[in-house]
């Protein structure tokens, strides 16, 4: 059938259920800034029982209940968890999340069924990391198909289903670095906001994302990723995404002064177009697009100050990571503020964020379905569950590992199928033997599939098998030997 059909599946709900929070816990004191919009709470008591926050009281003092533990967050001030509402989730991106206070993520993009895998493991519990959401795409040859796959798609923890014709209102701008901006006509601003408002269409600007280089802020911003990537117990990030995200800064330093002006000038159209679509009633959510070129959870911080930067007040640029992000997904009954109901993420900060949105990465406390999170880096930080495919995407190839070759034995003058195993495979990556290119064959980023011919295993003896990908990083692995025993 010619026409392909094309299913989004768009993910939602089914919150955390198999982790039991027996414990509570009594935030005394604090500033409660609570994600509604509404004036902040002084002097908050917030009880927190099974994960969920049971009872907020003003000033009055409140009992703790018996075992319960408290926190004295007196001149602290209190926000709901953090949520990014656009990321492509990475092995390496758990706890560099969760430090940063953003608790929620919502995966716009991977394979869908290491998404589907992600969410149970982190969603139970059983792995650690922010509480995931996601959106993901198959592609079926035709309805009949699509309705055939169903159960097993249900099976999988997938909740929404919606056939193309249904996912109208979605649009994708030009993107990344692009000089179209400064084309845009703010006289057709007011006609497009109202249209937008009308529709409840939300919008995801990618400030940083975007703007990163360009922005009064940029110095600042590089020198604090270049902070976080020093850290030694986060050896773990892979080079090429730490190359990525810190060149990301310097894309203009090969621009003329006259194409600098026309992206800072399409910069200033896309400020004044968010602050007047706030100011008429529009959404917007805070996605980042982590990490394509970002840091996960610094970022996010990043495009909140540049939200204020844009014209919001710090009060509507954090209700984008919060309750804003909630209603997007269809979770704002369950999360997104701090309500009683609701899910216990909360971020407690040293300092006031309204006063200064650059105070939201003042984190003193984490807490994620109601427990207090460490919030350290652990150098050994592994997730069980890799992500198929290259494992980048970027210009930077990572060196290949061979740890295995199955079998390890030819016979003389014989064809025979061998599979390289390891990791750090690219589909540009080649299999050599005895010092020869093979016709190479990518599976993953942990195998690769040939054949040796009967001309190359004409010869008996033990070989060298390696790996090579071509620069930059890549490079020849390590060799392992083959035997090409007797017919
Ligand atoms: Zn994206």
């Amino acid at each position: 059938m010619a026409v392909r059909w094309l299913l989004s599946l768009c993910v939602a709900v089914s919150m955390s259920t198999t982790q039991l929070q027996a414990q509570s816990l009594l935030i005394r004191g604090g500033t409660l800034i609570d994600g509604s919009g509404g004036a902040p709470i002084p002097d908050a008591q917030i009880l927190i029982r099974d994960g969920l926050i049971a009872d907020i009281a003003r000033q009055a003092p409140t009992a703790a209940p018996s075992g319960a533990e408290v926190i004295d967050a007196r001149g602290k001030f209190i926000v709901p968890g953090l949520i990014d509402s656009h990321v492509h989730y990475r092995e390496w991106h758990g706890e560099v999340f969760l430090a940063y206070g953003v608790t929620s993520v919502y995966d716009v993009g991977d394979p869908y069924y290491w998404q589907a895998a992600l969410k149970q493991g982190f969603n139970s519990g059983r792995m650690r990391g922010p509480r995931y959401f996601f959106c993901g795409e198959i592609r079926l040859p035709s309805e009949e198909a699509a309705a055939n796959a169903l159960p097993a798609v249900a099976r999988r923890g997938l909740e929404v289903i919606r056939k193309p014709e249904e996912a109208d209102g979605i649009v994708e701008a030009g993107h990344k670095n692009s000089a179209l901006y400064h084309w845009m006509e703010p006289e057709e601003f007011d006609r497009l906001i109202k249209e937008l408002v009308g529709q409840g269409v939300f919008v995801n600007p990618t400030l940083d994302f975007e703007w990163k280089a360009l922005t009064d802020r940029t110095r600042d911003h590089e020198r604090e990723d270049l902070r976080l990537f020093h850290t030694p117990s986060l050896a773990y990030v892979p080079v090429d995404e730490r190359l990525v995200v810190l060149g990301q800064y310097h894309w203009p330093d090969s621009r003329s002064a006259d194409e600098i002006h026309q992206f800072k000038e399409g910069y200033r159209k896309v400020q004044q177009f968010l602050a007047k679509f706030v100011q008429s009633g529009g959404k917007i959510y805070s996605g980042t697009d982590s990490s394509a070129a970002t840091t996960p959870g610094l970022s996010l911080h990043h495009e909140l100050e540049l939200l204020v930067d844009a014209g919001l007040t710090p009060m509507q640029a954090i209700m984008t990571a919060t309750k804003h992000a909630a209603d997007l997904l269809g979770l704002d009954a369950k999360m997104g503020t701090i309500e009683k109901g609701k899910v216990a993420d909360l971020v407690l900060l040293e300092a006031d964020p309204l006063t200064d949105i650059r105070n939201t990465k003042r984190i003193a406390t984490v807490i994620k379905d109601g427990r207090i999170l460490d919030t350290t880096f652990h150098a050994d930080y592994e997730m069980p569950i890799r992500r198929p495919g290259p494992e980048s995407k970027h210009l930077y190839n990572p060196i290949p590992v061979v740890r295995d070759v199955v079998p390890p034995v030819a016979v003389e003058g014989r064809s025979a199928p061998v599979r390289v195993l390891g990791r750090g495979f690219t589909s540009s990556s080649v299999v050599r033997f005895a010092g020869r290119t093979l016709d190479t064959r990518w599976v993953s980023s942990t195998e690769l599939a040939v054949i040796l011919t009967p001309e190359q295993t004409a010869r008996v003896g033990t070989f060298l098998i390696t790996v090579e990908t071509p620069k930059p990083g890549g490079g020849p692995s390590h060799p392992v030997e083959f035997i090409v025993t007797f017919k």
